[in-house]
């Protein structure tokens, strides 16, 4: 039995936060996992530019409303759907995706929580747990599936090397440098292809 973990944003949806960056206008928000491997310090940095320009939950809900998936991603993930089980492993927050994950049919997510005061401000997040994405692939193996991985940045190596098989989407070109062990692909027609390629290998 097999099934797909596929990383979210830069392989489905735009990059949120970058997203959020250029329409709100606050150029340090478009730093992401490409950037800063500490995810940590990635997201308290966010959260303080947030409350900074005092903006919201609501706010950054109306941008990525607007945002849509990249083009191609429902058709792409339809039809991985209809031959493959396949889980959405991604570091955003329920409260962010929701409004992509409506327009690619609700497909199945595991990410994170974020906790917003009455008046909507993000006073803090909450990893479900660390390295979830590495974490979910391993559980899924104890669960005798064969776990074929994809994803684009830093934040998916640890996935990509717990697979069975794994999988670059347009990675940047320090990813590549430091993770030649991993085929590259730069579009979904090639992702779907080399899934399948490593559906019968694995
Ligand atoms: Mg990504």
């Amino acid at each position: 039995m097999q099934i797909v973990c596929l990383d979210l944003e830069g392989v489905l949806v735009p990059e949120i936060w970058i997203e959020f960056s250029e329409r709100t206008g606050i150029p340090e928000l478009r730093r992401t996992t490409r950037d800063e491997p500490n995810y940590d310090k990635l997201m308290k940095g966010r959260l303080a530019l947030l409350a900074q320009h005092k903006l919201g939950l609501p706010d950054i809900q109306k941008v990525i409303a607007e945002m849509g998936p990249m083009p191609g991603a429902k058709g792409f993930l339809d039809g991985l759907r209809e031959r493959f089980q396949v889980i959405i492993l991604s570091d955003t927050f329920y409260e962010f995706a929701m409004p992509l994950m409506r327009q690619l049919g609700m497909p199945t997510l595991f990410c994170h929580k974020l906790e917003a005061n009455a008046a909507g401000v993000v006073v803090n997040y909450h990893l479900r747990m660390p390295e979830q994405k590495r974490e979910a692939v391993k559980a899924l193996k104890h669960l005798n599936f064969k776990v074929m991985a994809a994803g684009d940045s830093y934040n998916d190596t640890a996935m990509l090397a717990e697979a069975h098989a794994g999988i670059l989407f347009r990675p940047p070109a320090n990813v590549i440098q430091e993770f030649p062990q991993y085929p590259v692909v730069q579009n979904y027609a090639e992702l779907d292809a080399e899934i399948e390629a490593a559906s019968k290998k694995i």
